[in-house]
C-alpha cells in the first residue's frame, strides 16, 4: 500500500465494490493513520479475511491492535488467521466474551485486553466500552476535526443507542456513521423514526452495510442522498484531521 494518511478500508463485508475481493456475511474494517493501524473485526472465514487483505494491499504485520465488536462469528472467525500473520498485535475485546474465547486466546500467547468502559485505543481512536443487555458490543469512534466517526459491527445494542452514547461520551457530533445497523426486517415506519434519531443526532454522513439489511440500505440512500455513501468490501474513505 502507498503511503495513505488516515483512511478507513472495508476489508471484509456482505458486499463488495471489487471483483478480486470477496463479499461474504461479516464485517472487517481497516483503520489506517499517519502512526498507527488497527483492525476493527475480522470477518468469518479467516481464508477470506487474509484473501482480501491481500487484494486490498494490507500488510498484517503492520498491524498493531485488533478491536473485536461482539463475539459473534462473523465478526471473530477471521481472528485465527490474521493472528497467525501478525501475533504480536493486541486484542481488545468486551470482557463480556466467552470465557473459552479469552482462555484460547491466552493459551496462544495472544496478547488481551478486557474492555469495560470508553477508552483509548490509539490518539484519536477510542472504544466506547462494551453496550448492551445479555450480547454486549463495543463500537470504535475516531475524534475528528469534523466530528465523530463510529464504526459499528453488528450495532447489536441498537444503532441509535450507539450514537447516543457515542455523542454522550466523546461530546461532539457524528461526522460519519458506518458499519452494521442490525436493521433487517423493519418496517419503513421504523426505519423512519431511527433515519429521525440519527438525523436529531446530528449524523451528517451514513454509511450501513453488513447486516444492515436492502430496505434500511434503500431507505437511508433515500433519506441522506448525497450524504449516503454506498458501503462495501474495498471501499476506502478519508478520515479528516485528527482532533487530539
Ligand atoms: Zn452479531
Ligand atoms: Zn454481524
Amino acid at each position: 500500500m502507498n503511503q495513505p494518511g488516515r483512511q478507513l478500508l472495508i476489508v471484509y463485508d456482505n458486499y463488495t465494490l471489487k471483483q478480486a475481493v470477496t463479499p461474504d456475511w461479516g464485517f472487517s474494517c481497516l483503520i489506517t493513520l499517519p502512526q498507527h493501524q488497527i483492525l476493527f473485526d475480522t470477518g468469518g472465514d479467516p481464508s477470506i479475511l487474509l484473501k482480501n487483505m491481500q487484494e486490498l494491499g494490507v500488510d498484517p504485520q503492520k498491524i498493531e491492535a485488533v478491536v473485536l465488536s461482539h463475539a459473534h462469528g462473523d465478526h471473530v472467525g477471521g481472528l485465527s488467521g490474521f493472528f497467525r500473520m501478525q501475533p504480536r498485535a493486541v486484542i481488545y475485546l468486551p470482557g463480556s466474551f466467552p470465557a473459552s474465547f479469552k482462555e484460547a486466546l491466552r493459551r496462544a500467547y495472544a496478547r488481551v485486553e478486557e474492555v469495560t468502559g470508553p477508552r483509548m485505543i490509539c490518539p484519536g481512536v477510542y472504544t466506547t466500552g462494551e453496550l448492551g443487555y445479555g450480547l454486549k458490543e463495543q463500537s470504535l469512534v475516531i475524534k475528528t476535526g469534523a466530528g465523530l466517526v463510529i464504526i459499528t459491527g453488528c450495532a447489536h445494542p441498537g444503532i441509535v443507542e450507539i450514537v447516543e452514547h457515542a455523542a454522550r461520551v466523546f461530546k461532539e457530533e457524528v461526522y460519519l456513521l458506518i458499519g452494521g445497523f442490525h436493521l433487517m426486517g423493519y418496517s419503513p415506519s421504523e426505519l423512519k423514526n431511527i433515519a429521525g434519531s440519527l438525523h436529531r443526532l446530528k449524523v451528517k454522513k451514513i454509511a450501513p452495510c453488513h447486516c444492515s439489511g436492502d430496505e434500511a440500505r434503500e431507505f437511508f440512500k433515500a433519506y441522506y442522498r448525497d450524504k449516503y455513501i454506498a458501503c462495501a468490501a474495498g471501499l476506502v474513505l478519508a478520515i479528516p484531521d485528527l482532533k487530539e
